[in-house]
């Protein structure tokens, strides 16, 4: 991958990476690994981002504390609209917010519900017995995923990787399961009522202003404007669309697994004018959150008006 498209379009320091993974769901780093990543590179705030899932939060904030660097809580949401899935980022809420939670744990256990599914339908029609508790006990901190049983297959030796297990066996041509989402609406509420804010992750080439208008208007505040996949035009498009529409600005590098061209922690992020904006969001977005002030210095006025999204945080949840 050339330079260009690894660096943001202004060509500053990346000082902040707001999209990264660990193993608390499809990455392969720990949560205190991929912050120790970041504070060998100098950043000053990294946003751990795993799927569905906050369990990395809480291990990921006592080594960012050890380190001096900023933990922006976040979380990767899938949601779907009108039919469509979408990846929606969410930050800086209240990590022990009730609504927040009982949204995750829906999540969590419709994820459960479905690898079972899977499981169950590799015996019937593949004949591959799995015992669905052991993938669990593999993985008994994670948001299970395809990826967790992909990997369990191969240490059962029936298939030889990861791409072979997905080939066989878990594609989404042969599964033909729909994965667990929540409805847009109701995430972007939902983060709102626990005091964060959405940014709409590495958003489709498709969208016209009408959509994105439309999101803004639920209460999404914010777009992924850099991601590694992003081109320069893609990265400059997205940029005007976010000042043209009056979004914050995120970006990252969607790190999962070491090793990997221009995906690795700090790839892609933000420069340190757009961290400083950002920011200021976030300390408005957590005031109520002590842990996440306690690391962000306080000469700031809070925004006051997340409390007026009331919604009930697990009555429109379609787990479809
Ligand atoms: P799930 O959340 O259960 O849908 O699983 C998603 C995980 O499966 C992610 O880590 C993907 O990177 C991985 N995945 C999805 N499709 C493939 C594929 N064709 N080959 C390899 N990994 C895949
Ligand atoms: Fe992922
Ligand atoms: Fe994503
Ligand atoms: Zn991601």
């Amino acid at each position: 991958m050339s330079s260009a498209t690894t660096t943001p379009a202004s060509s500053l320091p990346i000082v902040a990476d707001l999209h990264t993974h660990t193993s608390r769901s499809d990455g392969s780093c720990a949560p205190g690994e991929v912050i120790r990543a970041a504070a060998a590179l100098g950043l000053s705030a990294v946003a751990i981002t795993d799927h569905d899932t906050i369990a990395g939060l809480s291990p990921a904030r006592l080594e960012a504390e050890r380190l001096g660097l900023i933990l922006v809580p976040g979380v990767e949401l899938t949601v779907h609209w009108r039919g469509r899935e979408f990846h929606l980022l969410a930050y800086g809420f209240r990590e022990e917010d009730p609504g927040l939670n009982a949204m995750l744990d829906g999540l969590a256990q419709a994820r459960v519900e479905r690898l079972r599914t899977i499981v169950a339908n590799l015996e019937h029609r593949h004949g591959v017995v799995v015992e669905f508790e052991a993938v669990r006990a593999g993985y008994p901190r994670a948001a299970l995923g395809r990826g967790h049983l992909a990997d369990h297959l191969v240490t059962q030796g029936v298939v030889t990787s990861r791409r072979d297990a997905f080939d066989r066996f878990l594609g989404d041509d042969q599964l033909d399961l729909p994965r667990p989402s929540l409805d847009l609406e109701q995430a972007i509420h939902t983060v709102r009522q626990a005091g964060g804010f959405t940014a709409l992750a590495h958003p489709p080439r498709d969208l016209d202003d009408s959509q994105w208008v439309q999101w803004r208007d639920l209460g999404m505040e914010a777009v992924e404007t850099r991601w590694p996949a992003a081109d320069r035009n893609t990265r400059v498009k997205m940029g005007r669309l976010a000042r043209r529409l009056g979004f914050e600005i995120v970006a990252g590098s969607d790190f999962h697994h070491p090793g990997r061209a221009g995906r690795h922690v700090g790839a892609v992020g933000l420069g340190p004018g757009e961290w400083e904006r950002l920011r200021d969001r976030l300390r408005g977005a957590t005031i109520d959150a002590s842990a996440t002030v306690e690391s962000i210095p306080s000469e700031f006025v809070p925004r006051a008006d997340s409390s007026r999204f009331v919604s009930s945080a697990t009555a429109n949840l379609d787990l479809n």
